[in-house]
């Protein structure tokens, strides 16, 4: 196998798992971003490693929920009027990707690429030194009414024929579980084999100090433009002069967009904003990682304390945040953790919002671009990109070193807009 040097553009959890696998392989890499390692959609998530999140967010009949999106900018998935025009041939497409057919195919290849997350991340972890950081103790998704949690069947049914095992909790059971939470909610459902971290960013900065550690390098600049000679690559242009490389990935998150289309993709990628509120020092603490499954946002014990992460908002990545959907997350806590105090001093609370880089078929972008087979995609994790990035991975330097890969990677196509459209 040939040694290659890899410029891969971000430094997030895609980039940064892809740098450590790459050297894995015998490659050398280069890690371009402007911003220090993990301060993208990687630095303020919920930190879940969950291989059973893999029921898509178009599911059949969300079409039904269109309305209360539009009205209800403090609902769990709110549209940006003004970005409304922008996002609305995104939009359309999501809601044709939740017919039955085409979500159990979603869900199927989502499976691949999440399930063995726990066992890669950890191996990632353990060779940077940040198996502290690392913890795998399940995740349990709880439930306020027997109408949500009826609602929800459909994911449910699509994780366990996918494999995933799930332990069913009624409210007594769910009490013994976890007695700090409301005893409100009448189910919670516990997914053993799912992990987490409790500090997101600070893992990806340990990533990418081992990857440099282990010979790598990395470039604190913009990527502006890969140049090829005829279909090879050359190198990668950015705000600090050329970088000579002979292989590129492309890892820059929900900002990859641009970079494609240089490439000859015109990939469907667009951002689902979401916020979290951390409170500093808490009065209690879940046992595990909790979704609260209505509200659709996660609670995780981090290091810096206790983080409520979740919520949709579309609104590209320009208009500035709506604080708002962030405070909620501080009600919506209150009735979780009925523990918590009734107020807060400021300084014990921060707030964040990030960009998710979403497709609107729920699935990634990896593989090989229009323009160059040495210029590689890894992009568009949605949700589910600190999940992904491990196994996203694997398979880019799998590819990279013309080795087989372990999972069909075809509904990832970075093609796959491009034929659906000329197809139609
Ligand atoms: C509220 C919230 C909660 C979430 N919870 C979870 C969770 O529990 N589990 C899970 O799996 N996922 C979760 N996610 C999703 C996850 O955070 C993202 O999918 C993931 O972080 C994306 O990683 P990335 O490396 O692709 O992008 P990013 O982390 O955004 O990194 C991209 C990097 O590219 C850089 N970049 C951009 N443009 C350029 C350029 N031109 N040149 C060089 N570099 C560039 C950026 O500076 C950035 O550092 C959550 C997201 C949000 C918002």
């Amino acid at each position: 196998m040939n040694s290659r040097h890899v410029a891969i553009v971000g430094a997030g959890v895609v980039g940064a798992c892809t740098a450590l696998m790459l050297q894995r392989y015998g490659h050398a890499v280069t890690i371009i971003d402007p911003n220090p390692p993990g301060e993208g959609a990687s630095y303020g998530n919920a930190g879940c490693f969950n291989g059973s999140s893999i029921v898509p967010m178009a599911m059949p009949g969300i079409w039904k929920d269109v309305p209360r999106w539009l009205v209800d900018p403090m609902g769990p998935l709110s549209v940006r009027w003004s970005y409304l025009p922008k996002i609305a041939p995104w939009l359309v497409r999501f809601l044709q990707s939740g017919t039955p057919k085409k979500v159990a195919a979603q869900a199927a290849a989502l499976r691949g690429l999440l399930e063995p997350t726990v066992e890669l991340m950890t191996s990632l972890a353990k060779e940077a030194g940040a198996d502290d950081l690392v913890r795998h103790e399940g995740h349990v998704y709880v439930y306020r009414s027997e109408e949500g949690f009826r609602k929800d069947q459909g994911g449910w049914a699509l994780r366990q024929a996918n494999g995933v095992k799930l332990q069913m909790l009624d409210q007594a059971a769910l009490r013994d579980f976890d007695p700090a939470l409301s005893p409100n909610f009448v189910r919670g459902v516990f997914i053993e084999e799912n992990g987490h971290t409790t500090n997101p960013s600070k893992l990806v900065k340990r990533l990418v100090e081992q990857a440099v550690r282990n010979g790598g390098s990395f470039l604190q600049a913009s990527a502006t433009c890969i140049v090829l000679d005829g279909d090879n690559v050359r190198a990668v242009q950015t705000s600090s002069g050329e970088v000579a490389a002979d292989c590129v990935v492309i890892a820059a998150g929900a900002h990859s967009k641009m970079l494609a289309e240089q490439m000859g993709d015109r990939v469907m990628l667009d951002t689902e904003r979401g916020y979290h509120l951390m409170i500093r020092d808490p009065e209690v603490k879940p046992r595990v990682p909790t979704t609260e499954a209505e509200g659709k946002f996660v609670v995780n014990a981090m290091e810096e304390g206790l983080r409520f992460a979740g919520t949709v908002e579309l609104g590209g990545l320009d208009l500035p945040p709506d604080w708002r959907r962030a405070r909620m997350l501080l009600d919506q806590a209150r009735l979780m953790l009925p523990g918590l105090s009734a107020t807060y001093p400021e300084e014990r609370l921060t707030q964040w919002m990030g960009f998710r880089p979403s497709l609107p078929d729920s699935l990634p972008v990896i593989g090989r671009s229009s323009r160059s087979p040495g210029v590689l995609y890894g992009f568009g994790h949605g949700h589910v990109g600190m999940t992904g990035a491990p196994m996203t991975a694997k398979l880019l330097a799998s590819s990279i070193s013309g080795e087989n890969l372990a999972v069909d990677i075809s509904a990832f196509s970075p093609q796959r807009f491009q034929t659906n459209r000329a197809a139609a």
